[in-house]
């Protein structure tokens, strides 16, 4: 497998994809370079939406698909904003209004109740109709700030501070957070499984 195509049109993670899978020996096409829109997200859980991405990708390139899904899933909101973190606030892809409203959704909560994770969950498909897709999940816990710190990244960056760290994700480097993150820990948890599949 040389060419693969990525099911996703994020700008944040097609940079991240980018740097983490530049070393990986694979041409990683991004779907929007080959015309094919986004899926429609109709899951009810994570990997669910994956599979679904992942699937139409293959299917609209004939060309393996990698597709995550993730997001960030706050305790005291039992799991909110979820499957919903992309559109939290109404419009796709607000980081500002979605902070905002998380932050006002946790308004007067102690440090102790604003615990949350990120989590992301990578399906690679051999072909559309391939039943026995490679998937791996990852999580990454931190709590919810009382306001935004830093720029970095995309979405939710500003207002997770991961657990173990002073600093929110937004104001961590490039090679750190691609490191520590849910979507850096499954992409080394895929990399490990195909590693596996090929030399068992
Ligand atoms: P998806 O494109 O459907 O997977 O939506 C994921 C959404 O979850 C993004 O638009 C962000 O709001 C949020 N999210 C996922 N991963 C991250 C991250 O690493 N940093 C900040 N926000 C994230």
């Amino acid at each position: 497998m040389s060419r693969i195509v990525l099911a996703s049109s994020n700008p944040g993670k097609l940079k991240e994809f980018g740097a983490m899978l530049a070393d990986s020996g694979l041409e990683v096409v991004p779907q929007t370079s080959l015309g094919i829109a986004d899926a429609e997200e109709t899951g009810l859980a994570f990997v669910e939406n994956a599979l679904l991405k992942a699937r139409h990708a293959a299917q609209a390139s004939g060309l393996p698909a990698l597709a995550d899904d993730s997001g960030l899933c706050v305790d005291h909101l039992d799991g909110a904003p979820g499957l919903y973190s992309a559109r939290y606030s109404g419009g796709h892809g607000d980081a500002g209004a979605n902070n905002a409203k998380l932050l006002r959704a946790l308004d007067g909560v102690p440090t102790q109740q604003r615990s949350a994770f990120f989590i992301c969950v990578l399906v690679l498909l051999r072909h559309a109709d391939d039943p026995a897709p490679l998937i791996a999940e990852a999580r990454w816990h931190g709590r919810i700030l009382t306001e935004g710190r830093g720029s970095g990244g995309f979405g939710y960056n500003p207002v997770f501070l991961p657990e173990g760290y002073e600093h929110s994700v937004a104001e961590m480097d490039d090679a750190l957070r691609n490191r520590l993150s849910h979507r850096g820990q499954a992409l080394a948890l895929l990399h490990e499984r195909l590693r596996e599949l090929h030399h068992p």
